[in-house]
């Protein structure tokens, strides 16, 4: 998996709105009125997993996104990570470009630390013949080919810069079910984000990376 083309290929539901104008205006305030607002937001990402705590983190380290207000919202509770000598079987295999994204954030870093596995060689089999493809990092200049992580470790090494001093328009709720979108429409021009305990986030722009 790819967290790069995840980020890229995710539904994003929803584009920031237009220009609202005075009418809109009067008609966002009544539908605040109607339902139980917990919080307004230019962005909400739905969904704390890798791809998205990578989106969060890499939005809330954009020095051009800086003014916007971000929520991610998490369904589960905010678990302590427990690094453990034993490998977890749940792993992705991440490429240079994915690299090059948390090596931007800092994010790669904190994986080193902990633990990583670079791919220097492959090999593929067609399932129908002997027909087979091998890769090898030395053909591509010695780099590596790839890096196989744990989930729970590139999802700690993003978290540890998510809730850096770094990051600071980037609020997080756990243990927040989402129930379902109510999204915009010309009447009611910004995204409604509906949680099942009746809660009710209001956003310009919707992330569903759930
Ligand atoms: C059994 C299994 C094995 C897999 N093995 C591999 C593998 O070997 N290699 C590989 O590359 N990929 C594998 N995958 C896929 C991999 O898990 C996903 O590609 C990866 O987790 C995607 O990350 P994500 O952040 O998009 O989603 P997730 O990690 O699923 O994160 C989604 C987040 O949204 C939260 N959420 C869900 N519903 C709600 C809600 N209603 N309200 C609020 N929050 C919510 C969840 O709690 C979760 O934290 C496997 C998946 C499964 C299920």
């Amino acid at each position: 998996m790819l967290i790069l083309k995840c980020i890229q290929s995710k539904k994003i539901l929803c584009t920031i709105s237009n220009n609202i104008g005075a009418l809109s205006s009067i008609r966002k305030i009544s539908n605040a009125k109607e339902i139980n607002v917990k919080g307004k937001y230019d962005i909400i990402i739905a969904g704390g997993g890798m791809v998205g705590c990578a989106l969060a983190c890499a939005m809330g380290k954009n020095p051009l996104l800086s003014q916007l207000k971000v929520l991610l919202l998490e369904g589960s509770p905010n678990k302590k990570f427990e690094f453990k000598p034993e490998y977890s079987n749940r792993v992705v295999a991440l490429n240079g470009k994915t690299k090059s994204l948390m090596n931007s954030l800092k994010v790669w870093e904190h994986v080193e630390n902990m633990r990583l596995q670079p791919v220097r060689y492959m090999q593929v089999w067609d399932a129908c013949s002997d027909a087979l493809i091998s890769f090898s990092s030395s053909e591509i200049f010695d780099d590596d080919l790839a890096y196989i992580v744990e989930n729970d470790v590139l999802l700690e090494a993003i978290n540890k810069e998510l809730k850096s001093k770094d990051v600071k328009n980037v609020e997080i709720v756990y243990g927040a079910k989402i129930g379902g979108y109510e999204l915009a429409k010309d009447d009611s021009p910004r995204n409604i984000v509906k949680m099942s305990n009746g809660d009710n986030y209001i956003c310009d722009l919707l992330a569903n990376l759930k």
